[in-house]
């Protein structure tokens, strides 16, 4: 028997209508089950733009959920303000007795939760989270001391070990229980405009949008999932990965459905399901990550091991401008970053190595590079993005070792061989040969004349010199004792 008449489900970053935690528990307890998102304010007036990616794909995938729900009977009430305002006005309105959400482990997130939870309490109105974005959340992967892991390779281990068929089942949506409740007739979507933004280039890049293009993509990728091992690091190489981050960050695509797809691959156990299992670790790290964040909300602006916040970067505001606009001197780091800047996207080898180049060539503090990425990235996620950059300044849980510095030229020469990434992104490097174009700096003048390429005049001149800045580093975190990380990616 349904606990409750009506219920509310505030979808946010689960843009789904199957293996959808909180609609499954709302289907399961109440008897009719209304749907809502809310394009909070916010989240979008921080926004440095407004045209934006992300809000683009959002809108493409509530029109694409709006549809899903509308052929099951139900629809999706789509508000534009303020969530902590709206969805308690909202589920006052439709007179519910409950809102399902599915649990989100942003600071900022859970102060906007409890501050709803507060808002509906005061109504007598519940507010029930479930886990949904997580394959394992709270308590529920510990050291066996009981405390939260801050080493990947143990976590992971202890996370492969708590596994179970139920963990990676998908939440059925399709309930004999409650019914969908279609959407009050008067609410329609909103347009891109309506919401105050206009559209990008969205449709121009390999992302298709929505359930059915997570879908579409991750079948084709599962094609390819036993060559990800050889393939993932080498930017160049089209489909080296899944590129479905996008789709996970918001939820088009459930992590269950590709974790059991991946899970299922490894265990076959065969030679080539070794790329199923490298590509299980990264959503792994995807959970270590929320967990990290959730436990330790600090991290958000501080490193992680607190004695490096003593390190003092310089963080020269012009070495910074040239890394953000890609004007380095440095191929590989100015064609990730440009290719960043026009599409939202970069390739995870490339943020690694961007990332640390910024803090241990340019020593700029690595919380302004963060910013940077969260501004840009069509997938930023606050913990795999601040996870990410803790990982390459060092200052993280389980980080790259302080000492090691990747040096941007051979970074090169190893994943972009022939230079096809950086040739893609840097039209003045186009004809120069692959010997040449890792350093570029290193061509005679006659060699400039030939490759159409002048340095210093047609490309930058490196901004600085990766030996001497690596000394640097080296000085600047020599603050005592360190200890050395995992290598994630
Ligand atoms: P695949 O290689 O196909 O991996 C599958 C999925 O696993 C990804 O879609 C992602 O959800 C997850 N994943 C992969 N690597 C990681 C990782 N290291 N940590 C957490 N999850 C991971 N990922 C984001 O989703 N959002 C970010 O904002 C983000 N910022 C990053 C910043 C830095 C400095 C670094 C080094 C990494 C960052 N990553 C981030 C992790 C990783 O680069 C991307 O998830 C990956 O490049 C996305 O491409 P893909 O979907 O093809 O990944």
């Amino acid at each position: 028997m349904p606990r409750f008449e009506r219920a509310l489900v505030w979808f946010r970053r689960d843009l789904r209508d199957h293996d959808h935690a909180a609609l499954a528990a709302a289907l399961q307890d109440a008897r009719a089950v209304y749907c809502a998102f809310v394009f909070d304010r916010a989240i979008l007036d921080a926004l440095a733009e407004r045209a934006d990616r992300r809000v683009e794909f959002i809108m493409a995938a509530l029109v694409e959920l709006h549809d899903a729900l509308v052929a099951r009977g139900g629809g999706l009430i789509v508000r534009h303000g303020f969530a902590t305002e709206k969805i308690p006005a909202l589920a006052r309105e439709l007179g519910v007795d409950a809102v399902f959400v599915n649990r989100d482990y942003e600071p900022d997130a859970k102060r906007r939760d409890a501050q709803v939870a507060a808002a509906l309490q005061e109504s007598g109105i519940g507010f029930h989270p479930s886990k949904d974005q997580a394959i394992f959340d709270g308590d529920e992967v510990l050291t066996r001391a009981g405390t939260p892991f801050s080493v990947f390779t143990p976590y992971k281990n202890a996370w492969l070990a708590a596994l179970q068929p139920a963990d990676l089942a998908p939440h059925v949506t399709e309930s004999d229980g409650g019914a969908l409740a279609p959407a009050p007739a008067c609410s329609s979507l909103p347009t891109m405009a309506g919401i105050g933004f206009a559209c990008t280039n969205l449709a121009e890049l390999p992302i298709e949008t929505g359930m059915s293009g997570a879908r579409a993509m991750f079948a084709r990728f599962l094609e390819r999932i036993d060559r990800y091992g050889e393939t993932r690091d080498h930017p160049a190489k089209k489909g080296s990965a899944s590129n479905l981050s996008m789709h996970l960050r918001f939820g088009t695509i459930s992590v269950r459905t590709v974790a059991r797809e991946a899970h299922a691959r490894m265990l076959e156990g065969d030679a080539e399901a070794a790329g199923a299992a490298t590509w299980l670790s990264e959503l792994i790290w995807r959970d270590f990550y929320f967990m990290i964040l959730d436990r330790h909300p600090r991290v958000v602006t501080q490193a992680f091991k607190p004695e490096y916040d003593a390190i003092a970067f310089p963080s020269d505001p012009a070495r910074f401008a040239a890394w953000c606009e890609g004007r380095t001197g440095y191929p590989l780091i100015d064609a990730a970053q440009r290719h960043l800047n026009a599409t939202g996207m970069m390739h995870n080898r490339l943020r690694m190595v961007s990332a640390s180049f910024l803090v241990k060539d340019l020593h700029v503090d690595w919380r302004k590079g963060e910013r940077y990425f969260a501004a840009r990235l069509n997938d930023y996620d606050l913990s795999a993005n601040n996870g990410g950059w803790q990982w390459a300044a060092s200052t993280g849980c389980d980080a790259q070792p302080w000492f090691r510095i990747f040096n941007p030229v051979t970074q090169s020469e190893r994943f972009d061989s022939d230079g096809a990434f950086i040739r893609a992104h840097l039209p003045e490097l186009l004809r120069v040969p692959a010997r040449c174009i890792h350093a570029p700096w290193k061509m005679t003048p006659p060699e400039q004349l030939e490759y159409g390429v002048v340095i210093g005049a047609d490309y930058p001149a490196p901004l600085v010199d990766h030996d001497a800045a690596r000394k640097t580093t080296l000085a600047l975190y020599d603050l005592g004792n360190r200890r050395g990380g995992t290598d994630p990616h």
